[in-house]
């Protein structure tokens, strides 16, 4: 995390906070995570120079630069378009020729790559979309923030084993923006 300038990824009014542990806004409504929960999530992904990772929710493109630090290839997806296009070009800039970025509802995820390694959810849904699980290789592990309303979420680890059995833990409270999801629940 030290490689990766945080500065560089937060707007201008923000930029005195850069190396606050705290979300902070990224415009559109949008936050780029606090430090800590970066840290974590990817902790619990068990990183390795081998793995291909998958994340929900560019935003910023922190996260994404944090994970391309420790994995072999990073595939990103933002729904919002302007997020995406800028994530992309500053990426591009800082020199990441690992990640991949792309506008659309990552919650159908990005079967043309799969299956993965690693996908890394950074919004919070009601549920695990089923196309994430679907695409998850196995042997993966899923970290996903689950639960409905910004005080009730909980970081749930979801892994799957050689058998393709799937085993769902519960971890620590999150507060994240919701995921928005073109299909009706
Ligand atoms: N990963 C970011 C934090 C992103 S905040 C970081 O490193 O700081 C969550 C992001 O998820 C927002 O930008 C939001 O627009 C996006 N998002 C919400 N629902 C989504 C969906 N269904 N598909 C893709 N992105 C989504």
């Amino acid at each position: 995390m030290a490689h990766v300038p945080r500065h560089e990824f937060v707007p201008r009014w923000e930029k005195p906070h850069a190396y606050e542990n705290r979300p902070l806004s990224i415009g559109q409504g949008q936050t780029i995570s606090q430090p800590y929960i970066v840290a974590a999530m990817t902790q619990m992904l068990h990183p390795r120079p081998d793995m291909r990772v998958l994340e929900i929710g560019t935003g910023c493109g922190y996260q994404a630069a944090v994970l391309a630090e420790v994995v072999a290839e990073v595939w990103s997806i933002e729904r919002i378009p302007e997020l995406a296009e800028a994530a992309a070009a500053r990426l591009k800039r800082l020199g990441y020729g690992n990640i991949h970025v792309k506008t659309a509802d990552g919650s159908t995820g990005w079967p043309e790559h799969a299956p993965y390694d690693g996908i890394l959810v950074t919004a919070a849904g009601r549920e695990i979309p089923t196309a994430l699980i679907d695409q998850l290789a196995p042997g993966g592990r899923m970290v996903i923030p689950v639960g409905i309303g910004r005080y009730e979420q909980v970081l749930t680890l979801v892994t799957k084993n050689k058998d393709e059995e799937v085993r769902e833990e519960r971890g620590l409270p999150v507060a994240f923006v919701p995921l928005i999801t073109e299909q009706k629940t």
